[in-house]
């Protein structure tokens, strides 16, 4: 045969097919930008004081130890560094992860641990090995924005549960278990995305439970828990599961650096098992070089001591935030008062909508992101996040002063 024909046919097919639009799949229908990164484009200018982003402070990046983890592990394992390895885990990495768990109570070895590229991919893949079309998937309304994205990319149908101070009110769960027959229930335990609100330990408890009872599964995602600047740490949910009923999602991103994208996730063998393989058709394997260059840098750096200096940092940026809106902020707003994590959440007059306000306070330079994409249903526009962790509480004083004028103006 000579290649003529297929050149003509080629060329034939082309003309047909002109304007005739590509056949996406049906799922892409759901699948909408993440709100907060078209945010971002506008708000990460350099004159903005930006409460936008999620974004931990770089100058508290650990940059001389991971170039020292990294320069070791190329002088001593470059080659297999450099190669292709397994799903599971750098197994030095597994284990550390699992000697962290079990040091907060949850039952873990090696081999109930998935290293992920992130606890993003994390979320991603219990959606993947869960969900089909149309099955539900029990959130707290409002919720973290990229697991909404996730679950509706799988087409879930998302389930909001109200919250309050405490967190989702798991009171309200059973009714939408029995409602809703979910897959999975998500939730953020500890200092959640966007309303930097916890979970109390008799909620968790509660939760558990149910889950037990209708056999339905939690995704805990906690990335925030390492970053508390008062009160008294809470035992994760996974910690009071004997059943392997929860799967524990957590990362490096937070208290290392979020660019390496090395998170990890706890489950029982036989989920890890599936999840393994449902990572093999994602990615192969998280970044061989980036596992072992934090496995490395944890054989000799103090992690720990690293994580009471973020800490100490980020608590007084929060002090500062919250001591700043209660000498600034308007009547008629109230806000969350978070233990630790990067936001807060703040409640406006109800005639303020976020959207509008955010139009309003980039010109006197000053960045935020509302609420309503947050919402799994029903989205209230009077609400808005603010991320502390990134400015100065310098900044973050002169930030909130020109936020409280700009909503002072809106209200009137
Ligand atoms: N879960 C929550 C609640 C988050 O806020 C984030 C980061 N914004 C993630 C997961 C994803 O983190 P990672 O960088 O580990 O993928």
């Amino acid at each position: 045969m000579t290649s003529q024909p297929s050149i003509v046919r080629l060329a034939s097919v082309s003309d047909v097919s002109e304007n005739k639009p590509l056949r996406l799949a049906r799922r892409v229908s759901r699948m909408s930008a993440s709100a907060v990164r078209e945010i971002l484009k506008v708000t990460e200018q350099p004159e903005i004081i930006s409460f936008a982003g999620g974004l931990p402070a770089p100058e508290l990046f650990p940059v001389e130890a991971l170039a020292e983890a990294h320069k070791e592990v190329f002088a001593s394992e470059g080659r297999s560094a450099l190669q292709y390895s397994t799903s599971e885990g750098w197994k030095p990495l597994r284990e550390w992860v699992a000697r962290r768990s079990r040091s907060r109570g949850l039952r873990a070895d090696a081999d109930n641990v998935l290293i992920t590229s992130g606890s993003q991919q994390g979320i991603d893949l219990v959606a993947k090995i869960f969900l089909e079309a149309g099955d539900s998937v029990v959130v707290e309304n409002p919720c973290y924005l990229a697991a909404l994205q996730s679950f509706s990319g799988y087409e879930a149908r998302l389930v909001g549960v109200e919250s309050d101070d405490e967190g989702m009110r798991v009171e309200q769960v059973e009714r939408a278990l029995v409602e809703s027959d979910p897959k999975l229930i998500y939730i953020v335990s500890e200092f959640s995305n966007p309303k930097g609100t916890s979970l109390s330990h008799e909620r968790r408890a509660r939760l558990v439970e149910l889950s037990r009872r209708y056999r339905v599964p939690i995704v805990e995602d906690d990335p925030y828990s390492e970053l508390r600047y008062r009160g008294e740490p809470c035992a994760p949910i996974a910690s009071l599961d004997g059943e392997g009923l929860v799967i524990y999602l957590s990362t490096f991103s937070k208290t290392l650096s979020p660019g390496m994208r090395v998170g990890w996730m706890v489950a029982s063998k036989e989920l890890i098992q599936t999840l393994v393989i449902a990572k093999q058709a994602t990615d192969l394997h998280t970044s061989t070089i980036q596992q072992r260059a934090v496995a490395k840098l944890l054989e000799t750096f103090d992690y720990d001591g690293h994580i009471s200096e973020l800490n100490r940092v980020y608590g007084a940026r929060c002090r500062a935030m919250l001591e700043s809106l209660e000498s600034r902020f308007p009547s008629g707003t109230r806000w969350t008062h978070p233990e630790g994590g990067l936001f807060l959440w703040v409640e406006l007059p109800e005639v303020v909508r976020g959207e509008a306000l955010l139009e309003a306070a980039l010109r006197r330079k000053v960045a935020f992101v509302p609420g309503a994409p947050f919402f799994a249903s029903d989205p209230r526009h009077n609400f808005i996040r603010l991320n502390f962790s990134n400015q100065s509480p310098e900044m973050i004083e002169e930030g909130v002063k020109r936020l409280a004028l700009t909503i002072e103006e809106q209200a009137s």
